[in-house]
């Protein structure tokens, strides 16, 4: 069997040695919950003992903490976020929605050495699975690190900005900014690089300006967060656009986006160029997404996604890569 939390091979059913120090200190923590998924007999107990921590779309986020080797719900101290399946009648496969973001985050943290949010699977006591995530945010005496997103520092909000707020601004700005407030500005610049082409090629068209956020390091240093919220949201959301943010802020139309409307190798140079990325290294980047392309879709095969959808994932995954491969080199 396979460990839910990575992947891997193990004996038992249980969190391997490595998931173990990484989520729960050691901890001999069950990947089972000695609770049910919030449902209409027991919501009410849910909203009780939790908050509504934020609702992106559809989906619901629950606070958990850690006593003993136990993860109870809690209002306050949460350590963990909990994500069960959101209840979305409108969305496609959502049964699948939290292997798809657990399955997004380790291909990002194991394949592409992103760094993110810890993670795993876990499952209701009636067996229905939700997505664990520990909070980078909140230091091991409980405090916490000082964070902001991009809505935050780019002072968007509802009331300025209307609705759809989120999805305001583009990558360009982000990158724009993360080089103006990070000490290590060129290592911030390339993580974030190779997380914006992330999204594209694993199809998360929800990656909008609260996705991506600043902390403040122990060493009171500003430093690009962990990613989190990776998800191929294609797979639920299929007439989405390829991406929340467009990659420019004014319209930058190659040839290749005007005949093609969508992003090719071109585009994703040019942005690279604009956030003062040297050749070599953006080269590397988008290099390592064509190369691990094998290693990517066995990844895949090997998930806990259900049949269907596993296919879905590595069609829009493969769809993607012959979008970058295909596409013209941009002019030098
Ligand atoms: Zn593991």
């Amino acid at each position: 069997m396979n460990c839910i939390g990575c992947y891997k091979k193990i004996d038992k059913d249980e969190y391997c040695l490595s998931c173990r120090k990484k989520l729960f200190d050691g901890k001999r923590v069950s990947t089972i919950l000695d609770f049910d998924k919030p449902k209409a007999e027991n919501i009410s107990l849910y909203n009780e003992y939790t908050k509504r921590l934020s609702i992106s779309g559809v989906q619901l986020k629950y606070s958990l903490m850690l006593v003993g080797n136990k993860l109870e719900l809690t209002e306050k101290n949460g350590q963990y976020l909990l994500k069960p399946i959101p209840a979305a009648d409108h969305l496609e496969m959502m049964e699948d929605a939290p292997e798809n973001e657990h399955l997004t985050m380790q291909i990002a943290s194991q394949i592409f050495n992103i760094k993110t949010a810890q993670n795993a699977l876990i499952y209701f006591r009636d067996g229905t699975p939700a997505y664990i995530t520990k909070r980078f945010d909140v230091k091991g005496d409980g405090t916490k690190y000082i964070q902001e997103d991009f809505a935050q520092i780019t002072n968007r909000t509802k009331e300025t900005h209307g609705a759809s707020y989120k999805y305001d601004g583009s990558y360009l700005e982000i990158g724009t900014l993360i080089k103006q407030y990070v000490p290590a500005a060129m290592v911030a610049v390339e993580n974030f690089f190779k997380i914006v082409l992330f999204n594209y090629i694993f199809s998360n068209g929800d990656a909008h300006l609260k996705n991506f956020s600043l902390i403040r390091n122990q060493f009171g240093e500003l430093e690009l967060s962990p990613c989190y919220d990776l998800m191929s949201t294609i797979i639920h959301t299929p007439g989405e656009s390829d991406t929340a943010l467009n990659l420019f802020d004014q319209d930058y139309e190659s040839d290749y986006y005007s005949t093609y409307g969508h992003y090719g190798r071109m585009e994703f140079e040019a942005f690279a160029k604009k956030l003062g990325i040297v050749e070599i290294r953006y080269l590397r980047i988008i290099d390592a997404f064509i190369e691990k392309k094998d290693v990517v879709t066995k990844f895949i095969a090997n998930s806990l996604l259900s049949t269907d959808v596993r296919q879905k994932y590595a069609d829009h995954f493969l769809d993607k890569v012959q979008r970058i491969l295909s596409s013209p080199n941009s002019p030098t």
